[in-house]
């Protein structure tokens, strides 16, 4: 692959980064190290996406008519990196412009266009994603939460667990059974405030407000908060799995966090022979993840059809995390406690929380040896 950035890819990567110099405050470090689930990042998140939207950087991508200006696949993505790289100010409202945003723009009626791209491009909007249950997160065919139909609307009974940001969502994109068959779900675009939703939190390695239980006590939910046909729920979820997967460019806030181990090593003259050979095979471990990455993004902006691809790289981001991880761990340990790079710790928890999140990285091979290698179905 011979691959180069235009210089109008350059220019907006330039024109991101100034935005956060202009727009980040001190101390940002010490905030961006709390979760993205937080009620500090939630609250700051909720001040910045509309500065960001005015700007034009918050959902380029989308279509004019609802906020954006058709920008290409890889200007979004470039942003995304950069907001990586820094903490993720936008908090939890990657999820609406990386893959939910997205996923109602390809399967939601006008009605539901307007209101949801509309809201979320105002910048103010939390989401959740009720996709998991004790059953297994894996399996999502053996998923319990029924939707029953009960006229023009539903009757919904069952329960979620790993929901992140649930606490403060306002809207959750639900996955529920709507009939008997074992791939019968649909998908709900719900309102939090629902009467019979309780959230609980779970106390978690990846910080506070991530993860929580949620409970579906006979909630109801209208025909028209249906995404896409029912019973065709899968379809919806693989299209928008393809974008969660290589929606973080997770690999991003692992290069810093390397760097800032070596300039640590080289600092204290201590940046051996064997330190130098670890580090360069974590850091060729994130540019292997990144250009699969890379591939991933590029199918997608031709909107050619998945090919596994979006697995493969997320397995790669996976390892390239843990290898960062590991290395700052074995070589400098002293900087999970330092006050002034507190990312560094930051990083190292979610490394732990990335081969599970979004799927797990033994499911990613799975999908990779079905879709890619053509074994097995
Ligand atoms: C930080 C974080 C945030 C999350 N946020 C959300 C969220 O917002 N919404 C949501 O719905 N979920 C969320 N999840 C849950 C996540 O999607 C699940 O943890 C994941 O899908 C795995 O499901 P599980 O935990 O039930 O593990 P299981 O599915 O029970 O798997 C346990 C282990 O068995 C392995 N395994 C299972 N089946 C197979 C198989 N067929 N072949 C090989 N190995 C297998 C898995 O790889 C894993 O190592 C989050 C998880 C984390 C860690």
């Amino acid at each position: 692959m011979d691959f180069g950035w235009s210089e109008q890819q350059d220019a907006l990567r330039g024109k991101v980064v100034e935005f956060l110099r202009d727009h980040l405050p001190d101390g940002w470090q010490d905030i961006a190290a709390l979760s993205p689930g937080s009620q500090e990042v939630t609250d700051f998140s909720r001040e910045f996406c509309p500065k960001l939207a005015e700007a034009g950087l918050l959902a380029s991508h989308w279509p004019p008519e609802f906020g954006g200006r058709d920008a290409p696949a890889w200007d979004h993505f470039i942003i995304g990196e950069v907001m990586w790289e820094a903490g993720e100010p936008r908090g939890p409202q990657y999820y609406n412009v990386n893959w939910i945003g997205p996923t109602i723009l390809h399967y939601g009626n006008e009605e539901q266009k307007a209101q949801h791209l509309c809201r979320m491009m105002q910048g103010d909007v939390i989401w959740c994603q009720g996709f998991s249950e004790p059953s297994g997160g894996s399996d999502l065919a053996a998923m319990r939460t029924r939707a029953e139909r009960d006229g023009d609307r539903y009757r919904i009974n069952g329960q979620k667990i790993w929901t992140s940001y649930a606490r403060l969502a306002e809207f959750c994109f639900l996955l529920a059974r709507t009939g008997a068959g074992k791939r019968d779900i649909s998908v709900f675009l719900i309102p939090m405030d629902r009467p019979g939703i309780t959230v609980r939190p779970i106390e978690s390695v990846v910080g506070d407000g991530d993860l929580h239980e949620v409970f579906f006590d006979d909630v109801e939910a209208l025909e028209s908060e249906r995404l896409g046909p029912e019973g065709k729920g899968w379809d919806v979820v693989r299209y928008s799995l393809n974008f969660e997967r290589v929606g973080i460019p997770r690999y991003a806030l692992a290069l810093r966090t390397l760097h800032a181990a070596v300039a640590d090593l080289e600092a204290s003259g201590s940046f051996t022979e064997t330190a130098r050979l670890a580090a360069a095979l974590a850091m060729s471990s994130c540019e292997a993840a990144r250009m699969l990455v890379y591939e991933a993004v590029d199918q997608r902006s031709k909107s050619a059809p998945g090919t596994g691809i979006a697995s493969m790289a997320r397995y790669a981001v996976v390892l390239a995390e843990r290898q960062v991880a590991d290395f700052v761990l074995d070589w400098t340990p002293h900087l999970f406690v330092s006050e002034t790079n507190p990312m560094v710790a930051t990083h190292h928890k979610r490394a732990i929380a990335a081969g599970l999140a979004a799927g797990a990285a033994e499911i990613q091979l799975n999908l990779v040896a079905r879709d890619m290698l053509g074994l097995g179905t």
